[in-house]
C-alpha cells in the first residue's frame, strides 16, 4: 500500500491543468492569474505629497532659520499646478497631490508657523522630504503580479490602482459530487428507521465554494447500475468528480466498478493513513476522480491532503498545498499498534498545537474545531508532550 506521501506524487503527476479566461477584475477575487501581470504604468504615477503641508525648492543658500517664504498658490488631490510658482515661494499643498515640477521638498503643516501668506520653517528639512517618488513602488512593464497567483482582495486593490480593469486566469474546475449511500434520511422522521443526516455533501460544497468553485451536487443510493450512470452524465459537465462513500470493500461499495465501467482507470486505491485507508484516485483522459470514504471526517481530511491541493494544481497556483509549519505539541498522542500516518485535528495556540482528543473518523466534533492538522509519521508511535509535530494549515 502507498504512503500518503507516495500516493500525494503519483496524484500530482496526473494533474490536467485547466484552460483559462480573461474576466473583469471585480470578478477575480479567489482566482489564480494564468499569466505574468506587468504594470501598464509607473507607479505613484507622478511625485506627490505624503503629508498635507507646504511644498518648495530646497535651495541650499536659504537661511531657512530665519526667512520667511512667500505662499503662492495651492495644490490639492487631483490638481495639476498651472505651473506660476514664483522663484523661492512655496505652496499649500495636501496628501496625495501633485508636487508641482519646479518644487521637491515638503514640510509638514505641523512644522511652520504661519503669518499671513508666509510659512517659517520650524523644524529641519531635507531634500526630497514627504514626496512620494513617481515609479517608486512600480516602473512601466515591470512586473506586478507572477502567473500562478492567489487573487485575494489587496491584489485586486493593487491591480486596479495600475488601472488594470481585466485580467487572464485560469478557468475554475467544474466539480461535480455525489454522495452514496441508502442511509440518508431526508427529515428527523426518518430518522427512527436507522437512518442517519447525511453530512458529506454540504460539508464538500462548502469547502469548493471557500475555492470560489460552485459544486453540483447529487445523492446517489447504493446501487451500481444507478452510480454508472450518473457517472456517466456528470462526466460532460464535469472535470472532477467526488464521489463518498462506497469506496471499500464491502457488498455495498460500487464507486470503483461504477467509474471502471465509464472508463476510469485507478491511478491508486488505499493509502497507509487514518482517517482515509480506503481513498481513490483515477483518471479518464484529463477526467480525475475522487473516491473518498463516507465517513465525514475522513471526507474532510482527504479533501484538504488530496482533493484542494490537486483542483490548486489544476488551476496552475504555485502555492498549491496548504501552508506547512511545525509546532510544540501540548498533549501526548499514542498510536494503537500502528504504521499508518496519522492526520489529527489540532488547535493552534501561541506555539504549541493541542491534539485534540475524538477523533474516530465517523466524528466531526473535533476537526469542527481545528484550525489545522497534525501529522503523526507512519514511524512514530508516540508524540509527547512538546515533541515538534508538522501541522498543515487549514484554509
Ligand atoms: P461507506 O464508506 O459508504 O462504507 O460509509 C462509511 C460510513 O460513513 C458509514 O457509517 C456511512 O453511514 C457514513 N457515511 C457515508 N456517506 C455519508 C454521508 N454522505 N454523510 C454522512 N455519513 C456518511
Ligand atoms: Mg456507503
Amino acid at each position: 500500500m502507498l504512503n500518503y506521501k507516495e500516493a500525494k506524487d503519483l496524484l500530482f503527476q496526473h494533474v490536467s491543468k485547466t484552460a483559462t479566461e480573461t474576466i473583469q477584475l471585480c470578478h477575480a477575487e479567489g482566482r489564480i492569474t494564468a499569466e505574468d501581470i506587468r504594470s501598464p504604468v509607473a507607479h505613484p504615477l507622478f511625485d506627490q505629497s505624503a503629508v498635507d503641508g507646504y511644498a518648495f525648492k530646497l535651495n541650499n543658500d536659504h537661511n531657512y532659520d530665519n526667512d520667511w517664504l512667500s505662499v503662492s498658490g495651492e495644490v490639492k488631490a487631483g490638481d495639476m499646478s498651472d505651473g506660476q510658482i514664483e522663484d523661492g515661494s512655496a505652496v499649500r499643498i495636501f496628501t496625495g497631490a501633485r508636487i508641482p515640477d519646479e518644487l521637491d521638498t515638503v514640510i509638514m503643516q505641523e512644522d511652520v508657523t504661519v503669518n499671513g501668506d508666509s510659512i517659517s520653517l520650524n523644524k529641519e528639512v531635507k531634500l526630497g522630504q514627504h514626496v512620494r517618488k513617481a515609479a517608486e513602488q512600480i516602473k512601466e512593464g515591470e512586473l506586478a503580479i507572477k502567473k500562478g497567483s492567489h487573487i485575494n482582495p489587496a491584489t485586486i486593490g493593487f491591480l486596479a490602482s495600475l488601472g488594470i480593469k481585466e485580467i487572464t486566469v485560469a478557468k475554475t474546475p467544474a466539480v461535480h459530487i455525489i454522495v452514496t449511500g441508502n442511509e440518508f434520511a431526508s427529515d428527523a422522521a426518518g430518522l427512527a428507521s436507522g437512518k442517519i443526516f447525511e453530512s458529506n455533501g454540504e460539508m464538500l460544497a462548502a469547502a469548493l465554494k471557500k475555492m470560489s468553485i460552485n459544486a453540483s451536487f447529487e445523492e446517489c443510493a447504493d446501487d451500481l447500475k444507478l452510480l454508472q450512470e450518473k457517472i456517466a452524465e456528470a462526466n460532460d459537465q464535469s472535470d472532477v468528480l467526488i464521489i463518498s462513500g462506497g469506496v471499500s470493500v464491502g457488498d455495498y461499495d460500487f464507486t470503483v466498478p461504477a467509474l471502471e465501467a465509464n472508463g476510469y482507470e485507478t491511478v491508486f486505491h488505499k493509502v497507509k493513513q487514518k482517517p482515509g485507508k480506503p481513498l481513490l484516485f483515477s483518471k479518464k483522459e484529463d477526467k480525475a476522480a475522487f473516491g473518498l470514504p463516507g465517513n465525514p471526517r475522513a471526507v474532510m481530511i482527504c479533501f484538504y491532503q488530496y482533493v484542494l491541493p490537486y483542483l490548486n494544481a489544476m488551476a496552475g497556483k504555485s502555492s498549491y498545498q496548504l501552508t506547512e509549519a511545525v509546532f510544540a505539541s501540548a498533549n501526548n498522542y499514542k498510536k494503537k499498534d500502528d504504521d499508518r500516518t496519522h492526520f489529527l485535528a489540532g488547535k493552534i495556540n501561541g506555539n504549541e498545537v493541542e491534539l485534540l482528543e475524538i477523533q474516530g473518523s465517523h466524528m466531526m466534533m473535533s476537526l469542527a474545531a481545528a484550525d489545522c492538522l497534525a501529522v503523526n509519521p507512519e514511524d512514530t508511535l508516540e508524540i509527547k508532550k512538546g515533541d515538534l509535530v508538522n501541522v498543515v494549515l487549514l484554509p
